[in-house]
């Protein structure tokens, strides 16, 4: 039999492992309150389990974390952690403070298959989805990070992968971080999922009654320019897209967010920010601008910043919510869309 990495398993999947060990389940709550609420990741530490249950635990599983490898400070005071799993993969993500709020953005495939034209983690291809273990340990690990009182608040996941492309282990995940009394007991609100626009996924995901926010990489207002940009606008156009958009479960005063990257002369005319406020017309948005950030070989331009001002006015005088993001940790390669790691050997 495998051995499991407890990390990565539901407060519920505990208390099912608690009882195939001959324990009751109330044990697995006990350890799912060490692992979870305390931070407690050493079995001889979780003193009110008895000695025997330790032994078996410590037979079947371990508790394992992601090696921080690399912790990269940049100068606006974000911090880029490089993580090496146990097959020598290396994955990062990003921790970036803004006055009382300490927001993670992490990663959820080792690599991209999406190939993303503006992305550097979509020229290294897919190596493999990470477990939902390897998901929350970057989220544990950066906890253990932070100053002493001082944890994430926010989630975002933005980093290395599409999430949707990895839906077991994502949602396994957020079950763990969004369990307020066993789990990591973060508000679903304060997490957000971005997808490339994997149709079929954000259906599916819309069922799971997560509550989380959902995000859309949007990047372009026509097929044409889309289809270019990305990929995976061939096998699902912006009507499909959007549609599926509108039917996806909102809260009250919920809002999805549409992320697009502005590139010089691609997809920043004034035409695309009228042409964007159409498409959006009808659901409850909120855009938020990117204005390229670049690496080596790029073929794009970040566009000259009245242009990006103009495109966020269009926006705004159109009724859309629209916020730019000066992407925080450029200077580190931590940037959206900058993220990559070596593939071992
Ligand atoms: S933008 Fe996201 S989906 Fe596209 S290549 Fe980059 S990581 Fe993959």
């Amino acid at each position: 039999m495998s051995r499991v990495n407890l990390l990565g398993l539901r407060p519920s999947e505990l208390e099912d492992l608690a009882v195939e060990l001959g324990g009751s389940r109330y044990r697995g709550r006990q350890v799912a309150t060490w692992i979870y609420r305390k931070g407690v990741l050493d079995l001889d530490v979780m003193s009110d389990l008895p000695k025997e249950f330790r032994a078996s635990l410590r037979e079947r599983g371990e508790i394992a974390l992601p090696e921080t490898e690399r912790v990269t400070p940049s100068q606006d005071g974000s911090q880029k952690l490089v993580f090496r799993l146990e097959d020598g993969s290396r994955v990062s993500a990003v921790l970036m403070p803004d006055d009382d709020r300490l927001t993670l953005c992490l990663s959820t495939q080792v690599g991209c298959g999406f190939a993303c034209a503006f992305c550097l983690t979509g020229t290294m291809g897919l190596t493999r989805n990470l477990t939902a273990a390897e998901i929350v340990g970057q989220l544990v690990s950066a906890n253990r990070l932070c100053a002493e009182g001082r944890r994430v608040t926010h989630i975002v996941f933005m980093g290395m992968g599409e999430p949707l492309a990895n839906y077991a282990a994502l949602v396994t995940s957020l079950r763990i971080m969004t369990d307020g009394r066993l789990g990591l007991g973060y508000s679903p609100r304060r997490i957000t999922v971005s997808t490339v626009g994997i149709v079929s996924g954000i259906e599916r995901f819309g069922r799971e009654g997560l509550g989380v926010n959902l995000a859309i990489s949007l990047h372009a207002a026509s097929d044409d320019v889309r289809s270019r940009l990305m990929p995976v606008n061939r096998s699902w156009s912006l009507e499909t897209l959007l549609a599926a958009v509108r039917r996806y479960p909102l809260a009250n005063r919920q809002r999805v967010f549409f992320e697009y990257v502005l590139l010089d002369g691609v997809n920043d005319s004034a035409e695309d920010a009228r042409r964007l406020a159409r498409l959006l017309r009808g659901i409850r948005a909120k855009v938020t601008l990117i204005p390229f950030n670049g690496w080596e070989g790029a073929e794009f331009r970040r566009p000259p910043l009245a242009k990006i001002l103009q495109f966020q006015s269009t926006l705004l005088g159109a009724g859309v919510t629209t916020t730019v993001r000066w992407s925080k940790g450029e200077d580190i390669g931590a940037a959206c869309g900058q993220l990559r790691e070596p593939i071992p050997a």
